[in-house]
């Protein structure tokens, strides 16, 4: 760490200097370093730093006793001075009173106002639902938003017709006053006039003197290609207005996916169940199938048993992003008539006692294993009956 320069030698006062002094040598500093009038000068923004940490503390009675007594040690452990600003805006914060308003207009060019962060806007929420097909491929909708703007009646001034708002007399116009707690002083915004710098003495009947009424508009959403349910699409400035001219909140369009009747989705992938009958399964064939591009054609091998599934790739929904296609999952479900004509019945007897006489190898270990249970299950018992 290098070596700190002395306070009093940062603002060129001598040790005994009073805290008007004191006050004056940093205001004259701080006007000379000031980083409006010294732009993209490194060294300037140093030393009015520099300056702005000298006067922390000795524009401070305990403090600079505390300094005087132990130097930078002093105000340094636990004191909470030294070195504290992270930029100039902090320093302004601080220390607005010293300059006072007529100076600072010099700088800001009128109203100490612009002195005080500007605040964005809130943000807005809108919802919007989507038939599957929609959010395949992309679609614009037009959304409805309560937002505020300008009430008409005052044009936004807050005063009834025929009448002005008046400067504010707590703060003078600035919208930020001078807060002392304890050894510090901080800026804040002014409790009166909430920032604005203005008062209303008859206020505008349309709008109870807020100036800003709320307004239903319209707005479009462009909505990409592969949203899901719980995504959010970005309005960009499309909020609230700041409520003293700073920039606009952001409006978000939350998404929601209706079920579809026959696709679920599971990510960027379709699932799709298809009925098939016992003789489709048994014998194989192909068909068609739904998909949201039309129809597919889709082979069904001989022998495929119930929840076989079957992938068409790149027939998914695509990634809102990259717009890489996810697969359509085919899932094979075997239906079991309810109802049969005789015809079939007949069919069905046949094919029964055909079963009987060849049992197919698959059904045979099945049935093998069946019995082996029972057989081992019933000798377990026989061995704890020995042993008892
Ligand atoms: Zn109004
Ligand atoms: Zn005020």
């Amino acid at each position: 760490m290098a070596t700190k320069r002395d306070y009093y030698e940062i603002l060129i006062v001598v040790r005994s200097a009073s805290q008007e002094e004191i006050a004056k040598a940093y205001r004259k500093l701080a006007l000379k370093y000031h980083p409006d009038a010294n732009q993209g000068d490194t060294d300037a923004v140093h030393k009015f730093k520099e300056a702005s940490e000298a006067y922390e503390v000795l524009g401070d009675a305990q403090k600079r006793a505390r300094y005087d007594q132990y130097g930078h040690a002093g105000v340094e452990a636990g004191g909470g001075g030294g070195g504290g600003f992270r930029d100039v805006g902090d320093i302004f914060e601080a220390f607005g009173d010293v300059f006072g308003g007529s100076i600072l207009e010099d700088f800001f060019g009128g109203g100490g106002r612009s002195r005080g962060r500007v605040r964005r806007g809130a943000d807005l929420r809108c919802d919007v639902t989507l038939e599957l097909e929609e959010a395949f491929r992309g679609v614009t909708k037009t959304v409805s938003l309560t937002r505020h703007a300008a009430c008409e009646t005052c044009t936004g001034s807050g005063a009834a017709p025929g009448s002005q708002p008046e400067t504010c007399r707590k703060c003078q116009g600035r919208g930020q006053v001078i807060q002392a707690s304890g050894i510090l002083r901080v800026q804040t915004t002014c409790p009166i006039c909430r920032g604005s710098g203005k008062t209303i003495g008859k206020p505008c009947k349309t709008c109870d003197g807020q100036g800003l009424k709320p307004h239903e508009i319209k707005l479009e959403v462009k909505i990409p290609a592969g949203v899901d349910d719980g995504m959010r699409v970005r309005l960009p400035s499309e909020g609230q207005p700041s409520p003293d001219g700073g920039p606009r909140g952001d409006a978000y369009c939350f998404i929601h996916l209706k079920q579809h009747p026959i696709f679920h989705r599971d990510g960027h992938n379709l699932v799709f169940q298809l009925p098939i009958s016992f003789s489709q399964a048994a014998l194989g064939t192909t068909l068609e199938v739904p998909t949201l591009e039309g129809k597919r054609s889709l082979e069904i091998a001989n022998g495929t048993q119930s929840g076989t599934v079957f992938r068409l790739r790149g027939l998914g929904m695509p990634d809102p992003h990259s717009g890489a296609r996810g697969d359509m999952l085919v899932e094979t479900v075997i239906e079991v008539p309810k109802k049969l004509s005789k015809r079939q019945q007949e069919l069905l007897r046949d094919l029964a006692e055909q079963d009987d006489h060849e049992i197919t190898p698959e059904r045979k270990g099945f049935m093998d294993r069946i019995v082996a249970y029972f057989q081992g299950e019933s000798a377990e018992v026989d061995t704890h009956k020995t042993k008892n």
